[in-house]
Parts: structure tokens; sequence; C-alpha cells
């Protein structure tokens, strides 16, 4: 097999390599835990404090109003069952969507079964954007949470958040966002767009697996979440994740700065990669908005064609890509997400996620895009569904 191009980085990133290096001195001489009180231990404590800095000014937050976790998922289990916890005496309605990550939905369904919550799951339009006067709706005197995501992992679809942002204060009820797939990828400040609690994960922005954020602004009264030491501001316990943290720091630092011409440059190959295969493929349709969408998503579903069998296929080639979403990947369900925007059961079965990097090259979608139209026509080729539909044509 030749070179790898790797295509899947919704649900990964490679740890960049100056990423690695920050992180390797936390291994090896600078162990020392962060609560320690001796001189060597410091060090690990600042560093600490230097990432959580660089986090906090990344969304226009305060260092203080940054929790680590361990992920995207811990934080998005964090904001709703903690926000629940501490808010029910006021309410028990959350609001949120059915294009969530299951992170948030089956959460949800957690609270929803086991403790009571009413949840409103927001539909979503064929561009897979929450609608406002939806919103508006469903509000209620018991509302106490709305949590909508910044960005769509599968169709890429970015959410009118500062709209929520400013109707959610307007109406003293807080707002959670999971940005995993957003930060970094866009400016992102709190304080503008009236985030409450914002969600993260380093992993998808070339930084270590196993470490995320939990922004929780000041006065938001939330529940800790691991009980047992006092890191965290005694919300989060548990010793640090010292060289998780510190890749995570550099990797927002990386990201930040490269973020104008990279975003560009990937938006111009999306565009490039999405023109292609609409002209050069027949019967395939684009998911998600055209212009509010990530810079590097490119989501499409073919007619007549299974899309596992296609990721298949496309691997013999050394491309990785995915269909749905890999959380569901191994069940025959298509994704909810597909089907929320009104996708009938056929053609959301036959959908592909191709997202791209800054390391993506305009050969390396010609080389996709060339072997895509060519293994979509052989898999119609054996469909009898295909052979059908072109016999009804003539
Ligand atoms: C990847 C992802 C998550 C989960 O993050 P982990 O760090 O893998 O737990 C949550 N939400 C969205 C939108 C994601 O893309």
């Amino acid at each position: 097999m030749g070179k790898m191009i790797y295509l899947d980085n919704a649900a990964t990133t490679k740890t960049a390599p100056e990423v690695v290096d920050a992180m390797l001195p936390y291994f090896t001489e600078l162990y020392g835990n962060p609560s320690s009180v001796y001189d060597f231990a410091g060090k690990t404590k600042e560093a600490v404090t230097a990432s959580r800095q660089q986090i906090a000014d990344a969304i226009g937050a305060k260092k203080e109003e940054i929790y680590f976790t361990a992920g995207g998922s811990e934080s998005d289990n964090w904001a709703l069952k903690a926000a629940f916890e501490a808010y029910k005496t006021k309410g028990n309605h959350i609001i949120t969507t059915k294009i969530e990550h299951h992170a948030i939905l089956h959460t949800c369904q957690y609270l929803e079964k086991e403790r009571g919550a009413k949840i409103t799951y927001l539909d979503v339009d064929e561009n897979g954007r929450i609608r406002m006067e939806d919103l508006e709706k469903a509000i209620t005197p018991e509302t106490i949470l709305i949590s909508v995501m910044f960005a769509n992992n599968e169709i890429g679809t970015v959410e009118p958040v500062k709209e929520i942002g400013m109707f959610a204060k307007e109406h003293g009820i807080l707002f959670h966002t999971d940005a995993v797939q957003a930060f970094c990828q866009m400016p992102i400040d709190v304080e503008e767009l009236g985030i409450d609690m914002l969600s993260s994960s380093a992993h998808k922005i070339n930084g270590p697996k196993g470490i995320g954020f939990l922004y929780i602004r000041k006065g938001v009264k939330i529940r800790s979440f691991v009980h047992g030491g006092a890191q965290e501001r005694k919300r989060r316990a548990g010793t640090e994740n010292v060289p998780g943290i510190v890749g995570y720091g550099k990797a927002v630092e990386r990201a930040l700065s490269t973020m104008k011409e990279r975003t560009e440059k990937e938006t111009e190959l999306r565009d490039y990669m999405i023109s292609r295969i609409e002209k050069e493929i027949p019967y395939v349709r684009v998911n998600g908005h055209r212009e509010m969408r990530l810079p590097n998503n490119v989501n499409v579903s073919f007619q007549f064609i299974e899309g596992e069998s296609l990721l298949l296929m496309l691997d013999n080639y050394g491309i990785c890509a995915s269909s749905g979403s890999a959380c569901t990947s191994g069940s025959l369900d298509p994704s909810h997400v597909l089907l929320a925007i009104g996708l009938p059961h056929e053609i959301a079965h036959g959908s592909l996620r191709m997202t791209l990097s800054e390391e993506t090259t305009k050969e390396d979608i010609d080389f996709t895009v060339d072997h895509l139209k060519e293994i979509v026509q052989n898999l119609r080729n054996m469909s009898p569904l295909y052979e059908d539909f072109i016999k009804k044509q003539k």
C-alpha cells in the first residue's frame, strides 16, 4: 500500500510533533505532582497554570473559568448533569437538538429516564440548523438550560450560536455549547456569544487524546463532577493530567496562530472537493449547510450505495474516511443527524464524511475523488436497485 490519505479529522487528528515535544519533559524529568509544596513540583504547577491561561485567552474567558476534564464526552456529561442538579429547584426542563453528539444525547436520555428531567429535542432544517422560532416556542418557565452544539461533527453545519446566546441571556436560561468541532476552527469569544458553558477536546485540534476542558462562567452554580482532592477548584478531583494539559496548551497556541490561513486553505479545498464530486458523480447529494459550515467538512450521500462498502473500497487505496459517525459504526442504524435533516434511510445509508486537515493537499483530493468516482460506479453496477432505476429511466 502506498501513502495513506487521512480524511477523518473529525474523528481524531494527528498529535502535532511540537505538541509531543512539549509534553515529553512532563513524563521524564518534570513528573512532580502540581499539588506538592516543594520547588520541584512548582514547575508542573506553573505549566498547568500557563496552559489554563492560554486556553482561557483563546475563548475570552478567565483562567479560573477553565476546568480540565478527560475530554469532550466528560465535559458534556458534566455540564448537563451538574447544571441539572444545581438548578432543579428552579426547573427541570432542558432544550437541546436532535443532531447533538451522543455525549449530549445519551446524557439527556439518562437525565430523562433516571432523574426526572424533561427534554425538548429541537428539529433542524434541511441544512442542519435549528430555527430560532422553534427555540422560542420550546421554552417554559421550567427551562433551566439550552445545550446546542457550535458545529456538527457529521455534516459540519455551524449553529446560530450568537442568537441562541442572546436569547438565553434575555430569558435567564443557561446556555451550554459543545464546541469540540468548532474550537480553533473559527473565532470564539464566550462574552460576545453569550456562552455560559463550553466543551472542548484536545485530540480534535492536534493535541493528545484524553484531555479536554469545560468552560464554566463565573457565577454559574455547578456541582462537582468528581469528588476527592481540591484540584480544579474542588469541582473535578484527581491529580492533573499534566502532560495532557501542557500538550493541550501547545495545541491551542499552534492552532490559533495558524487559524486564518489554515481554514482559508481548507475551505478552498473543501469547496473544490464538493464541486468535483457534484460535477463528476451523478445521483449525489451534499449534506449540511453550504456556507455555515466547518472549513474541513465534506459530507455527501450517494444513491444506491452502502456507505460501509464505500469505506472498505476507499481503504484499499489507503483513504481513511467515515460514514455517518464513528460512534455508531458497528450498528446498522443510519446516522441520527442525517435522519434529522430529512434524508430517507436508504440515502442516509449511502453517506460518506471526509474531513480534511492542514496537511491535506489538492493531489490528495484529486486522488480521492478519482477513486471515489470509480468505486461508486463499480458498486452501482453491482446494485439491483440501480439496475432497476436505470431500466425505468429508459
Ligand atoms: C469528538 C466529539 C466529542 C467527544 O470528545 P472526546 O474527547 O472524544 O470524548 C463530543 N462532541 C463532539 C461534537 C465531538 O466531535
